[in-house]
């Protein structure tokens, strides 16, 4: 392990860092940092031509793109399960006004919260089957994508602007996340992958650090 220091990017000497504390101090300006959210200047490249099942790492000659799919075998339970239960509780609820040609408030109303759940699983379980995260690069500047195909959420990118790529703990959670995710510090906070399998998620973040420290 190789760090340097965040404030003044001068190395940190291995007699300031405190793994059991997490803590490290800088001899140079006397900055104090976690090392958790420190990056490893010592990360392996040739990693990222090897990525897990599913994730990929590609330079072309304008961009550079790291992604991985969202595709989990929940999908296999939760797209029989949705279609099942969206067609009972949508069709009972709306379908029979629409075939007896009779508005009903109080049954529409009742059924919103299923239309809800119908569309919040439904993209879940959508996500499951063809989602990816995928963040594409034009030099420092891009954006980060969560969504299927070119729908989803979009956020734009600046690697000038990122402190520190890190994991963190997700506090909410729903089905198809994985209660960790990848967060990019600095400006602005970011936060992204809590649906991603471990392996793509440490892929896409080493890949990350690795294209911030421009060492590829
Ligand atoms: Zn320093």
């Amino acid at each position: 392990m190789k760090f340097n220091c965040p404030s003044c990017r001068l190395p940190l000497l291995p007699e300031n860092i405190n793994i059991q504390t997490d803590l490290a101090l800088c001899k140079d300006c006397g900055g104090i940092a976690r090392i958790s959210e420190l990056v490893d200047e010592e990360f392996d490249t040739s990693t990222l031509s090897q990525p897990p099942k599913g994730a990929w790492y590609r330079q072309t000659m304008s961009e550079t793109i790291i992604g991985a799919t969202t595709r989990h075998p929940m999908a296999f339970m939760m797209v029989p399960f949705m279609c099942v239960w969206s067609g009972f509780s949508l069709g009972g609820i709306y379908g029979t006004q629409i075939t007896n040609g009779k508005f009903s408030l109080m049954m529409s109303l009742f059924g919103l919260p299923f239309l809800a759940g119908t569309i919040l699983f439904g993209s879940i379980a959508l996500m499951a089957v063809c989602g990816k995260v995928e963040v594409r690069l034009r030099g420092r500047r891009g954006l980060v994508f969560v969504g299927v195909g070119f729908l989803g959420w979009k956020r734009a990118l600046n690697l000038d602007e990122v402190d520190t790529i890190s994991e963190e703990n997700h506090t909410m959670n729903y089905p198809g996340s994985q209660g960790v995710g990848i967060v990019l510090k600095g400006k602005s906070r970011l936060r992204f992958a809590t649906n991603l399998s471990e392996a793509r998620r440490h892929f896409m973040l080493n890949a990350l650090r690795a294209v911030k420290s421009r060492k590829v």
